[in-house]
Order: C-alpha cells, then sequence, then structure tokens
C-alpha cells in the first residue's frame, strides 16, 4: 500500500527505537504520591477532597475548573496528606493532592475484568459525559480534554477521524507497545469516538518502522465489527506525528494559520487516548495510568523499559526502579529529544501525559560550539510549517514582537526541526518557544481586551 506523508519540511533523525521489544510492565506503588491538579491544557482543577479524607482509586479527587479543564482521580487508595504547590517538571509550583498509599483499594463500578467490550453505545452526549466524567485528555502530548475535542462547534463537521499511531519522536515506544499488546481495546476507541463524531471516516496512521504495529492493527480490524476503519502506513518522516503534519498527510488538506484541524474537517486523537476512551466508555475507568517508557542511548538493553505507572509517582520512584541513573548520562528528558524537555526536578510527579524518561549521552545531546548564522536556509527548508526559523530569531532578538507575529511566530509547533538541521548549532528551539509564548500572550490579550469592550459597549 501506498505510504503516505506530509509536503513541506520534515528531517530524518535515527528512530533508536531501543525499548521497542521490552513489553508493558506495571510499576509497584510508591508510598506517597503527589497528584497535579494542572496536568491538561486548560484551567487547573479544584480539589473536592481534604486533608485527612480516605480516597480510593479512580474516586475524583478535584473538579474541572473551567470549561477547557478536567476531572482527575485518584490514583491510589489512601489519606489525602496535604494539598499544597509542589515544584513541577518545569519548577513551577502547582497544587498537589498528597496521598499516602494504603493498600489497593479501587472504587465501585470500574470493571477491571480483561474482557473486550466491543458494542458502541449509542446515546452521544452520555458518551461524552463518560468521556468528560473520566478526565480523559489527548495523550500525544497536547492534554487537551477529549470531550471538547469530540464535540465541535455547531456548524462544524467531522469528516475524517484520525488515530495517531505514528510515534515519530526518536526513543519513544509506548505508543508502539499499547499498539502491539492493547490493540483491538484501541481499535474499540476509536469507533467510539467516530460514533460520538457521526459516522465519519476513521484512519489509524502508523509509520513504516512499526510494521508489527500495522499488521497488529489490520489482523485486529478484520475481526471486529466495524465500518469505514482503515490502517494508513505513513513514510517515517520527522513530524509525522504532528497534528498538522498528519491530516496534510492523509486527507491532503492544510489547516490554515491559527486554524482548528476541525476547519478542514479533521479531529486526530493519539493511539494512547483512544485506549483511554475505550476504558473510561466500555470499562468506566478514569484516565489514572498511562505507559511511559524508560530509555537512551547509555542505558543497556536489558534497563530499557515500558512501564505502565499510575499518575502522581515520583520520576524518581521510576528511575531508581528502573536501576538507578545510568553512568554517561548527560541529559534527563521528559518527551522526545526532539521536542521535549530537560528534566531539573526528579522530584517531580507523572502526569496523565508523561511519555518518557530519556537519559542522553554526551555525545547524543552535542551539537558543536554555536558560530554565526551562515544564512544556509536549511532551518527554513526543514521547517514543516513554512516557517523562516533564521529570521523568526533575528526579530526575536531585536524584540519585534510584531514581526514575530506577522511572520508567524504562533504557528510553530516547537518541532525542533529548524535546531536538528542548523550546521551553525544555533540553540533555535528555546528560543523560538519563549518568542512563541511572547506571541500568543499579546493574541490572547488584545481578544480578551476586544471581549471586554465589546460587552461594555452592550451594557451602554
Ligand atoms: S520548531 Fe518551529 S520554527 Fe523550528 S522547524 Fe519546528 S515549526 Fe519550524
Ligand atoms: S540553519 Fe542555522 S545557520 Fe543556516 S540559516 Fe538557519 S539559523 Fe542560519
Amino acid at each position: 500500500m501506498r505510504k503516505l506523508t506530509f509536503s513541506i519540511g520534515g528531517v530524518h533523525p535515527d528512530d533508536a527505537k531501543l525499548s521497542k521489544d521490552c513489553t508493558i510492565e506495571a510499576l509497584p506503588l510508591p508510598q506517597t504520591v503527589y497528584v497535579s491538579v494542572a496536568q491538561h491544557l486548560g484551567a487547573p482543577a479544584v480539589p473536592t477532597v481534604a486533608v485527612g479524607d480516605k480516597v480510593k482509586v479512580g474516586q475524583v479527587i478535584a473538579e474541572p475548573g473551567g470549561f477547557i479543564s478536567a476531572f482527575v482521580h485518584s490514583p491510589v487508595s489512601g489519606t489525602v496528606k496535604s494539598i499544597a504547590p509542589r515544584a513541577d517538571l518545569a519548577g513551577k509550583p502547582v497544587a498537589h493532592i498528597e496521598i499516602a498509599v494504603e493498600g489497593d483499594e479501587w472504587a465501585e463500578g470500574i470493571d477491571l475484568s480483561d474482557t473486550l467490550v466491543t458494542e458502541i453505545p449509542t446515546d452521544k452526549a452520555a458518551t461524552l459525559e463518560k468521556i468528560k466524567q473520566c478526565g480523559i485528555v489527548g495523550l500525544g502530548g497536547a492534554t487537551f480534554p477529549t470531550h471538547v475535542k469530540l464535540n465541535p462547534a455547531p456548524g462544524s463537521k467531522a469528516e475524517c477521524l484520525i488515530i495517531n499511531g505514528a510515534e515519530c519522536e526518536p526513543y519513544l515506544t509506548s505508543d508502539y507497545r499499547i499498539m502491539l499488546e492493547r490493540t483491538k481495546e484501541i481499535i474499540v476507541g476509536a469507533a467510539i469516538m467516530q460514533q460520538v463524531l457521526g459516522g465519519c471516516r476513521c484512519v489509524i496512521g502508523i509509520e513504516e518502522n512499526k510494521p508489527e504495529a500495522i499488521k497488529a492493527m489490520r489482523e485486529a480490524l478484520a475481526q471486529l465489527p466495524y465500518d469505514n476503519i482503515k490502517v494508513q502506513p505513513l513514510k517515517k518522516r520527522y513530524p509525522q506525528g504532528g497534528e498538522k503534519q498528519l491530516i496534510d498527510a492523509v486527507m491532503k488538506r492544510q489547516v490554515g494559520s491559527g486554524g482548528l484541524p476541525i476547519s478542514v474537517g479533521a479531529v486526530v486523537q493519539n493511539a494512547a487516548t483512544s485506549l483511554a476512551v475505550y476504558e473510561a466508555v466500555q470499562k468506566n475507568k478514569p484516565l489514572i495510568t498511562n505507559v511511559l517508557t524508560v530509555t537512551g542511548d547509555c542505558l543497556p538493553v536489558e534497563k530499557q523499559h515500558n512501564y505502565l505507572f499510575r499518575i502522581g509517582v515520583p520520576l524518581s520512584f521510576i528511575a531508581e526502579y528502573a536501576g538507578g541513573v545510568p553512568e554517561g548520562a548527560a541529559k534527563i528528558i521528559s518527551g522526545g529529544p526532539m521536542m521535549g524537555r530537560a528534566i531539573s526536578n526528579m522530584e517531580a510527579t507523572t502526569v496523565k501525559g508523561s511519555s518518557s524518561i530519556l537519559y542522553l549521552s554526551e555525545a547524543a545531546t552535542k551539537r558543536g560550539p554555536e558560530s554565526n548564522c551562515i544564512r544556509c536556509g536549511r532551518c527554513a527548508d526543514a521547517c514543516p510549517m513554512g516557517l523562516e526559523p533564521f529570521l523568526l530569531r533575528r526579530l526575536t532578538l531585536a524584540g519585534d514582537l510584531e514581526g514575530l507575529e506577522a511572520n508567524a511566530m504562533q504557528d510553530c509547533i516547537e518541532c525542533g526541526c529548524c535546531l536538528y538541521s542548523c550546521p551553525a548549532g544555533i540553540p533555535l528551539l528555546d528560543l523560538l518557544r519563549q518568542s512563541k509564548n511572547q506571541v500568543l500572550g499579546a493574541i490572547r490579550a488584545r481578544a480578551a481586551a476586544a471581549k471586554a469592550a465589546a460587552e461594555a459597549a452592550k451594557k451602554e
């Protein structure tokens, strides 16, 4: 079958899927977990428990703090010890609910059996509510609340649901393992979302470097009773799993600047999100677990792992369980080497979207000394969003916010292709991330001011 890909830019880093053959293992429970109330895009959740409360696994401990927000559930059974700020991965203080673990008692009504439930519920509103109540968020990186994404505004229609099984970031293998080990559940999850979206077609996109996952998905599909779902191999090219790049590859449609996928009839959900939707709708299981890869070029094969973890477990606990920080690790990253962020605080805890602890050696991180831009244009050739990173850098250094916005800084997907391609070793990504945040801040402030002015005018 033809392999699809996106139209512009992209790079070809070594995929280094060193942990691809490591089956998913369940991590043991630590003595204490710290559950963040801000582990999704949007407003932080608001705690619904108090210090001293007894909680069970899967019980709600925080409720949505706004329209774009999500429920948070206890990942363990035990006693709430504190609700206090604690440093997250970036070192920012965020409220965490500390729970001392006592046994492993689950809330009633959660089906923990392995029985596959294939019948798709037909009540769309009830399904969306279940997805909301179970705190499902996108697990491909953005952690956008899934019930909101699956409920497009009136006038918008989904024509294609794309299940993202690309996992194009080097090293990461958690999606690959769930595609092999939870294949049918992912497909049922896709069928549920397809039904909620009005029966649009569904395409499961998987990069060609995962032939076993493509085969497993096709075989499982043939055994399940769903129509209009197909598996589509994609070319191995980074960032094939970017939302806009996937839509371009599969539908040959481009999402415009500032636009949402639904503007071209697309809804994209990650394979892990599809599994979480299955567990929520068919098993009443809230999102309290995910799979995380422990990997890196300085880890021997026997120390590579894919762990099923519960949210709120400290990274230091996982690292220790996996054998400690390996010798020769020059950098520890959460996420992949292209888009991930350096972990400066190993006491930070796992959140719904945690995907890896990646140990990289000096050799794997070294980019050579930084020199002046030689205007070679390689960063622009590599940019999958059609931006000119060298120009954006110049505008950033000049503090020209207007120029940055005019040159679509806000469209940057932080993929790191420009940094990867730059022969001058210029740290473009960190710089452009900061500029993007500033530009987005200015755009939001303008929108808020316009809304306030319109409301004031209405009152007059
Ligand atoms: S990080 Fe931004 S500017 Fe750089 S290649 Fe990716 S989208 Fe383009
Ligand atoms: S790739 Fe690096 S050296 Fe070449 S134009 Fe871009 S910023 Fe300059």
